[in-house]
């Protein structure tokens, strides 16, 4: 059977030789890309992991304003493969040293007699990523890209698990899309979300089966078959105000790239992206492996990007007390706002997070006043703005700050004269070019004012944590409001936490605002929408839930009604790390990964949302043997002492978690 296998992999080879067939592959050859190009002239390529097909043959190629560079191109030349690499440092997310060798190729395509685009795939073990470069048509120097052709055909019995696309113009004051659906996990392939595709990070499950012959020393002479699963993500990075941000739309089991509809932003804005002559798009990236440790510690986000400007300052991360959450809107105020800062003071955290409303229910006066308290408790802040606008309806203020370059500098020129020093910016459902330049734009500004940002309501970040270096993170996910929101959240709550690990996070920083230890959404901790998550899944997820500045959803009443061990926890967790690794889990079930902070102490963490308490060895290689570690579980904290094996055999309630510090 090998010898057979062998063979039609040469037949497919040669076949696709006479019309193209070259490769690019992994430093270690485990990972390849094969391209081709069909009788129509539509380049392709596939991606094979040892052999086993994880993209199957799926088509490359863009329709442009200047030319349709989907079909009838032929093959230019091809580069010689070349071995890439860099090492980088990145304070603000998931690890701190990232380092990356990879193969790179690039195949030339042209249209008649003139030249089309190149693509350039970058192949390291784990991790394919390719771009196009588009080329001058005569004296055209610049193009819209109507369409990207680039698809992902994935194999037969694949399963998916991903997040569909919102409906533009719709949800709250017409604010989305903003990446805020329920994953379905372990789906068949087919559907196209709720009609409009799905979003990035998106994750696959592909099965390979393989069926042996007997061979003659077998005496049962039964086939043996053999079934192996690999983890396909497929994602999109380097993404800024150069391009728009893509989603996938779904046809059977091929998944394309598509833009942004025309309606998104409120219709303002086209859905197709323009850019200059020669010019790159995004990168594509796919990441695959046995497990889910090498979707989870990808790092092909920031390996394909460049900082785009210095950081003004040093940025300083850390943990925040949040009033909104808990007690919404009208805790927006004054006094409760202190109560707030009183608490961080109290917490040994570094900032506060005053949300929507401020600007009239405290007001710009007395804010510099509350900004004074903070910093006299040695708290820093962070204020909420809405980012419209003229393409929705949310009605809180302050609005009409952001979006506009002379409204903004001159806001944030009084943010630094009051000493703020970061932004919570909401409700930017869009991922339309003009949306992606506005994004940047914020950024750019805030740098030269040394503010810090988060979005919310908003895109996936595609790379900033690397390409702008005050960004700290994006919602992009369903993410803690709905807990205060509806009970239907709270009773799946876990099942959220065992995929973002592996996947949202994977990608990029995540503002969740999450680790309530409230039993109840409510200021007196009585009515409202019911936690049912345990105290120490509630500290599971401040490890396993990352951002370099995490908004707390833990309140001041917990200082007196929360465990003392939960409390302490609290106040110790970082939110800054050197490294992580995933250590076990199925997105949907569970999830067990470590972190190490930047004072160099190792996190064990898990969650089990299974309807059954969950038996599991936790491996604690990351410990010393006969170390003293702290074990959170089952309501308490005990010391343990790490046996010879650095196991420990743990029982996970549903619901619940686990910590190993
Ligand atoms: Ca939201």
């Amino acid at each position: 059977m090998k010898k057979l296998k062998l063979f039609l992999g040469a037949a497919l080879v040669s076949m696709s030789l006479s019309v193209f067939g070259q490769s690019v592959t992994s430093p270690n050859g485990r990972l390849s890309v094969n391209i081709f190009l069909t009788e129509d002239g539509v380049p392709m390529y596939n991606v094979e992991y040892d052999d086993v097909t994880l993209v199957s043959k799926s088509a490359l190629g863009l329709n442009t304003s200047v030319g349709d560079f989907s079909k009838g191109l032929s093959t230019d030349k091809v580069s010689d493969v070349v071995s890439v690499s860099d090492s980088y440092t990145l304070a603000n997310s998931k690890k701190k040293n990232f380092s990356f060798t990879a193969n790179e190729r690039t195949f030339s395509f042209s249209k008649g007699k003139d030249k089309a685009f190149d693509v350039t795939f970058h192949v390291d073990d784990n991790n394919v990523a390719f771009r196009y470069y588009v080329k001058p048509q005569g004296d055209r120097l610049s193009c819209i890209v109507n369409s990207e052709l680039t698809s992902y055909v994935m194999p037969n019995g694949t399963t998916t698990f991903l997040c569909p696309q919102m409906v533009p113009q719709t949800g709250f004051a017409r604010t989305t899309p903003s990446y805020e659906t329920f994953y379905e996990y372990d789906a068949e392939m087919g559907k196209n979300g709720n009609g409009h595709g799905f979003t990035f990070p998106a994750l696959f499950k592909v099965k390979s089966v393989s069926r042996h012959l007997p061979t003659k020393s077998d005496k049962r002479r039964t086939s043996k078959v053999t079934e192996k699963t690999y983890w396909v993500m497929l994602c999109e990075t380097g993404v800024d105000g150069n391009y728009c941000a893509s989603r996938l739309m779904c046809d059977g089991n091929r998944y394309t790239v598509a833009y942004p509809e025309d309606t998104e932003f409120g219709g303002v804005g086209t859905s197709s992206p323009a850019i200059m002559l020669p010019g790159y798009t995004p990168w594509r990236t796919i990441t695959v492996g046995e497990t889910l440790a090498p979707i989870s510690e990808t790092s092909i986000m920031w390996d394909m990007v460049k900082p785009k400007y210095e950081a003004s300052q040093k940025y300083k991360y850390g943990r925040a007390t949040w009033s909104w959450i808990i007690r919404m809107d009208a805790s927006c105020n004054y006094n409760e706002q202190k109560e707030y800062i009183d608490f961080a003071a109290t917490m040994g955290y570094e900032y506060v997070l005053i949300d929507a409303l401020w600007d009239t229910q405290i007001g710009y006066d007395k804010m510099e006043q509350l900004v004074a308290y903070a910093k006299s408790k040695n708290v820093d802040v962070y204020l909420w703005y809405n980012s419209n606008g003229y393409w929705n309806d949310a009605p809180q203020g302050p609005r009409g700050k952001m979006h506009r370059l002379l409204e903004r500098r001159q806001e944030m020129a009084w943010l630094k004269k009051v000493g703020v020093k970061g932004l919570k910016i909401d409700f930017i459902g869009s991922d339309k070019q003009v949306t992606m330049q506005m994004y940047e734009d914020i950024l750019v500004d805030a740098n030269d004012f040394g503010l810090e940002i988060i979005y919310h309501g908003c895109t996936l970040p595609r790379g900033w944590e690397r390409m702008y270096p005050n960004f700290i993170s994006c919602e992009a996910v369903r993410a803690s409001e709905n807990l205060s929101f509806g009970q239907h959240d709270n009773d799946i709550e876990a099942l959220a936490a065992t995929i973002h690990p592996v996947l949202r996070n994977a990608v990029g920083n995540m503002d969740f605002g999450g680790s309530a230890l409230n039993k109840y959404y409510s200021k007196d901790n009585k009515h409202g929408k019911k936690r049912i998550t345990s105290d120490v899944y509630a500290l599971a997820t401040a490890i396993l839930f990352q951002t370099p500045v995490q908004n707390f959803a833990v309140a001041p009443n917990n200082l007196q009604d929360a465990p003392d061990w939960a409390i302490d926890f609290m106040k110790r967790v970082p939110t800054t790390w050197n490294d992580m690794r995933f250590i076990d889990g199925y997105p949907g079930k569970f999830v067990l990964l470590s972190r190490q902070s930047t004072d160099g102490k190792w996190y064990l963490a898990g969650v089990n949302a299974m309807a059954e308490p969950m038996k599991a060895t936790l491996d604690l290689s990351m410990f010393d043997a006969g170390q003293t570690v702290r074990l959170y579980l089952n309501g308490k904290v005990t010391e343990v002492k790490v046996n010879k094996k650095k196991t420990l055999p743990v029982v996970i309630p549903s619901n619940g978690g686990v910590v190993v510090m």
